[in-house]
């Protein structure tokens, strides 16, 4: 342990405390302001779970602190810990600590030292050297963008746009927004269930500067956009007979205008067996309600590449269970 040419110093705000250049810690003969004496002893160590060697030392006050072996001889040979900088093991090895003076960590290193202040940075080229060099490589995206005949892009995951394209949907995404289409249509345009994702991207890469809410409003027809209390009860009226709220108002009979045995003009129920429509070919097709806002495929505007190029991803099968 004692080496001649271990070299000790004064551990600084440790009074009675030196740390060798080996890594070893001794305490001197000391006597307290109360008058009571100390002799002076070596210091055991131990190892910290991250596996460093600690040291337990009294500071002036006489509390005892607990102090990383390499710090502390850093700071007894070298000088206090320059800002931004941590003590580094040049060879990883925590459980050896030599300190040999040198202007750099190489000539340190090169003549058996393995303390030296220095970076985060430093200690990563640390790491890197002593383990033979960089890691390969994360591997990068290995699966075919959804619209991969197209742009030819990779991504992380399957089922999923390429950077470029999500760019594009986020352009595209814009550009209908700022057409007045609802935020809705346009997230299901693209393939999405929910709207956060594509109205970010619209935000992100289209320059979209309008609030979510009225992305959410605009666009839709009149009905939707009354309040909760009106729209509920139109529901419930459409709900019953949807096909009457588009018929005529039918005539409140009149005495006289049906006699007895004939069928009235306003009957197309067929009742009785007779009637009018008793031949199916000849009645009248069922009046339903237009359909005209159903936004279907087709209907959809043309928005150029790649939206229209998009694929939709296919409905879950029954019965298969997905992996994640
Ligand atoms: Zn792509």
């Amino acid at each position: 342990m004692s080496d001649p040419q271990e070299i000790w110093k004064d551990v600084p705000g440790f009074p009675g405390y030196q740390a060798s250049d080996y890594g070893n810690f001794r305490s001197l003969d000391r006597t307290t302001a109360a008058g009571k004496t100390y002799k002076g002893k070596d210091l055991s160590t131990r190892v910290s779970n991250r596996g460093y060697v600690l040291v337990d030392l009294r500071d002036a006050q006489g509390k005892k602190v607990t102090r990383s072996a390499h710090t502390v001889i850093l700071e007894a040979h070298d000088k206090p810990c320059p800002p931004g900088m941590e003590a580094r093991h040049l060879d990883d090895d925590p459980l050896r600590n030599r300190f040999v003076p040198a202007d750099t960590a190489e000539e340190s290193r090169t003549r058996g030292g393995n303390l030296f202040w220095g970076t985060k940075g430093d200690q990563y080229r640390d790491k890197v050297r002593n383990n033979g060099g960089e890691r390969p490589p994360v591997p990068g995206p290995a699966h075919d963008c959804i619209n991969h005949a197209q742009c030819g892009g990779k991504t992380r995951n399957p089922g999923k746009r390429c950077l470029p394209c999500v760019e594009q949907v986020g352009r595209d995404a814009a550009a209908m927004l700022r057409d007045g289409r609802n935020l809705h249509r346009v997230a299901e345009h693209f393939g999405y269930k929910r709207t956060d994702f594509v109205f970010s991207m619209a935000q992100k890469h289209g320059g979209y500067t309008g609030t979510k809410d009225d992305a959410l409003i605009q666009g839709r027809k009149r009905s939707q956009r009354v309040t909760a209390w009106a729209r509920k009860r139109l529901r419930r009226g459409n709900a019953a007979s949807p096909a009457k709220a588009a018929e005529p108002r039918r005539q409140e009979a009149k005495a006289g205008t049906a006699p007895f045995g004939r069928v009235s003009p306003y009957d197309n129920l067929g009742h009785m067996g007779h009637g009018k429509s008793q031949d199916v070919t000849q009645r009248e097709p069922p009046q339903r309600p237009e359909p005209s806002r159903v936004v279907t495929r087709s209907s959809r505007p043309h928005v150029p590449y790649p939206s229209d190029t998009v694929r939709y991803r296919a409905p879950r099968k029954p019965g298969v269970t997905r992996h994640r």
